[in-house]
């Protein structure tokens, strides 16, 4: 995943204020908006990196987790957080903020602007989390950290304080848009008395300042099953963030990522490893101790066996999630050439080098006589 640097995204200096990040941003979204570039998918793809960098740079609590981290910051790459869907999923917050926030008085907010009191699905967020691999293989069980915006207990989600009411904005009677006139043109504006919801809320409540909502950490114990793998996702339904005006709320994604093993590597519901074993053993045969996730095991190696020789451990591998038989696992054998001879033993290589000359090489070296064999011919044929 190579991301571009948010800051360059926006063409700005990483110290600009707030105010230049918003005028790059118009000035890109408008270039790339969608509705300005129908079908065309690198408009798009351009309009949404550009409103990805913004949503973070506008945001002084995720800019400065970017600055300190890079995308990992923000994306969470280390059992973080991000929204889920992104802007334009569903659901309140994320991109549906930045957009009225920013193009509120640009396109006039739009035609396809929902009722401001209709339910809103909360957004869906999504959780990174990283397993160790005999975790993920066994199946776990894990505690996680999830800062979400849950409903106000103290006014029902309502953002009036209890015993007081709510009134219908004078403003904008109701309608969370209001008329400007500017010039020849008309200009539909979200109503600056009530910012759109078309209520006014004479007493806040004091837990949430009438929002509705308060943000909190909630521990979730996470079931993992046995044999999920990168790229798996586990549903929590409902665990997401609350609401608006009386909507469900969305749903919590745990993505899995293994994390890399210092003995195997994965490859969905194989293993495999790599063991070494020293010359004598490869030519003689033996037996090897090879590591399986559930103990050592005894491997034969016959007589002659060459470096990089792969054996397979029948149902030594991962039993996959979605069911189905175990996988295996492959040792590679790596010959080890011997190191910190001591001088008998260097004397004993020598007799036994010496015991091979004047035999037929091909007959014990087969792989190298045939190599230089086809050496020979290489620089014969180059002969004019
Ligand atoms: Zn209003
Ligand atoms: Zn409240």
């Amino acid at each position: 995943m190579s991301k571009r640097d948010y800051y360059e995204v926006l063409g700005v200096e990483r110290g600009a204020d707030q105010k230049d990040i918003k005028k790059a941003y118009r000035r890109l979204a408008q270039k790339f908006h969608p509705d300005r570039n129908p079908d065309d998918d690198k408009a798009a793809e351009k309009f949404r990196e550009v409103s990805e960098a913004y949503e973070v740079l506008a945001d002084s609590e995720k800019r400065a987790a970017y600055d300190q981290f890079g995308h990992a910051g923000v994306d969470g790459q280390a059992g973080g957080f991000g929204g889920a869907g992104g802007f334009g999923g569903a659901g309140a917050g994320g991109f549906s903020d930045i957009f009225g926030d920013v193009f509120g008085d640009i396109f006039g907010g739009g035609g396809a602007r929902r009722h401001p009191n209709a339910p809103q699905r909360g957004s869906d967020l999504r959780y990174n989390l990283e397993l160790d691999l005999e975790d993920a293989v066994a199946g776990t069980s894990v505690d996680i950290r999830v800062p979400r915006h849950i409903e106000c207990e103290r006014c029902d989600g309502g953002g009036a304080e209890p015993g007081s009411s709510k009134e219908t904005c004078p403003t904008c009677n109701g309608m969370g848009q209001v008329r400007m006139q500017q010039g020849f043109f008309a200009v539909q504006q979200t109503c600056p008395t009530c910012h759109g919801s078309g209520q006014h809320i004479k007493v806040p409540c004091h837990k949430c300042h009438g929002e509705g909502r308060v943000r909190e950490t909630r521990t979730l114990s996470v079931k993992i099953p046995a044999g999920v793998d990168t790229g798996d996702r586990i549903r929590l339904n409902g665990e997401g963030e609350a609401g608006l005006n009386g909507g469900p709320p969305g749903d919590l994604y745990v993505q899995v990522a293994i994390k890399p093993h210092h003995i195997f590597q994965r490859d969905g519901r194989h293993l495999q490893c790599e063991v070494p074993i020293n010359f004598v053993d490869a030519a003689l045969g033996g037996e090897l101790e090879v590591p399986t996730l559930d103990g050592r095991v005894k491997l034969k190696i016959p007589p002659e066996t060459q470096t990089g020789k792969l054996f397979r451990l029948k149902g030594k591998g991962v039993k996959p999630v979605r069911g189905g038989p175990p996988g295996d696992l492959l040792c590679r054998v790596v010959v080890e050439t011997p190191v910190k001879l001591g001088e008998e033993q260097k004397e004993l290589l020598r007799r036994f080098q010496e015991s091979l000359e004047g035999t037929n090489s091909h007959h014990h070296s087969p792989k190298k006589s045939s190599f230089f064999d086809g050496v020979k011919k290489f620089f014969e044929d180059m002969k004019p």
